[in-house]
């Protein structure tokens, strides 16, 4: 594998359909981490997920990125040393992965279908707080725990029929240890909190869980930011990058966007797709501003460019906390923005001086000056409860059901 001497943190837009305010204050927090260290960042589209892809999509995402000031040094538009980066381009990878898992007696045939996992899924009461504390509410969207009905086999025993089975991962019972840039430090055991998880699907593609530890590693991304709801899949991933022999890459899992109601945000609470915000003459650097602020980074939602922010982002300023969009103190769009947006943020006053409010970002230099650099750095498809939902995330649910 190849050993990066900087830092390298991926964007990895899922081209299931636009990519909205959540994707864009993700990306933005990724790009940042790697940007603030000097890394490089690498572009990869997600676009093994074949019925939710949009063909639109991949192009949508990359000009919406770039719309808002995001760069990186590679990507399927820009080539690299590490290419393809489009994963349906990188198969080959995924197939030779699965057959050293295969070697290595860590991988299954499973023929269950859907209903047979959820009907033999494990008590859900193993998933209890106290099982795994930091993870709170964050179980619900996995699925149920697979039972290991198939878990028998072993290598050189008979295949079933081909399309029959997908591969599953043989979890380790252990307890597995993670430490998170905004969660902290995390354990639980594997095998009892998740279970064995589809490596395929039936069909024989590579499930989401194989394909991103692929790619992590053979691109050298040594960061990986993206939204909490994935912080289960750091437990799957973990044991496959130890079988694998790869290297462990850092981790920060940021928290979501959700609306005034406090529910992940989805169409309930608007057109929220940044094309749309693009269309309405909103300027990036209100959406950059916007997300800056709700993560933490700026005082005030003002205006301002992502190169802006790299000096001054550590991770030790990012929120723990979800952040809200209210549709009704959206992006300015008429007359002179930047001035309306400040306007308001003097109105409010939240202790501080009019003047500092007027400037969050020379404020936010101040605040640096004080403080030290950069902290150390260190299948499921689209399911039930979600399915009106926008996919606003970088990628929601890790693949927990055969299909
Ligand atoms: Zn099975």
């Amino acid at each position: 594998m190849p050993i990066p001497n900087v830092a390298v943190g991926r964007l990895a837009p899922s081209p299931t359909g636009a990519q909205h305010l959540g994707n864009a204050r993700t990306f933005l927090i990724a790009w940042l981490s790697a940007r603030a260290i000097g890394g490089r960042v690498v572009l990869r589209v997600e676009d093994i997920d074949s019925p939710r892809v949009k063909v639109w999509a991949t192009d949508q995402a990359m000009e919406d990125l770039r719309w808002l000031g995001l760069d990186w040094d590679e990507g399927p538009d820009v080539g690299g040393p590490h290419g393809p980066y489009l994963q349906t381009q990188r198969t080959a990878g995924y197939a030779a992965a699965l057959d050293r898992l295969i070697g290595q007696g860590l991988a299954y045939p499973c023929t269950c279908t859907r209903a047979d996992v959820e009907s033999a899924a494990s008590a859900p009461h193993e998933r209890s707080p106290q099982a795994a504390p930091a993870f709170g509410s964050r179980f619900l969207g996995e699925g149920p725990v697979y039972s290991g009905r198939c878990r028998g086999w072993r290598l050189g025993d008979r295949l079933p029929a081909e399309g029959t089975y997908c591969w599953r991962f043989r979890m380790p019972d252990r307890d597995l240890d993670v430490d998170d840039q905004v969660h902290g430090a995390l354990r639980l055991n594997p095998r009892k909190l998740l279970g064995d998880f589809p490596l395929t699907r039936k069909s024989g593609q590579a499930a989401y869980q194989l394909a991103v530890v692929v790619d992590d590693a053979a691109m050298g991304i040594s960061e990986i930011v993206r939204g909490d709801d994935l912080l289960p899949s750091v437990f799957r991933q973990l044991p496959l990058i130890e079988a694998l022999g790869y290297r462990v890459p850092t981790y920060a899992h940021v928290p979501l966007v959700v609306g005034v109601d406090g529910r992940r945000l989805a169409k309930r609470h608007g057109d929220t797709r940044l094309a749309q915000f693009r269309e309405l003459g909103v300027a990036p650097q209100q959406i950059i501003g916007w997300a800056a602020h709700s993560i933490g980074l700026i005082d005030a939602a003002v205006p301002v460019e992502p190169r802006e922010l790299v000096e001054f982002f550590a991770w030790r300023r990012v929120r723990r906390e979800p952040s809200v969009w209210d549709p009704g103190s959206g992006f300015q769009v008429d007359g002179d923005a930047a001035d309306h947006a400040r306007d308001q943020v003097v109105d409010r006053g939240k202790n501080q001086t009019a003047q500092e409010a007027r400037d969050p970002i020379k404020q936010g230099r101040k605040q640096q000056g004080t403080q030290s650099h950069a902290d150390g750095r260190g299948d499921r498809d689209v399911t039930a409860g979600h399915g009106a939902d926008q996919r606003n995330e970088e990628k929601s649910q890790p693949e927990q059901q055969p299909d």
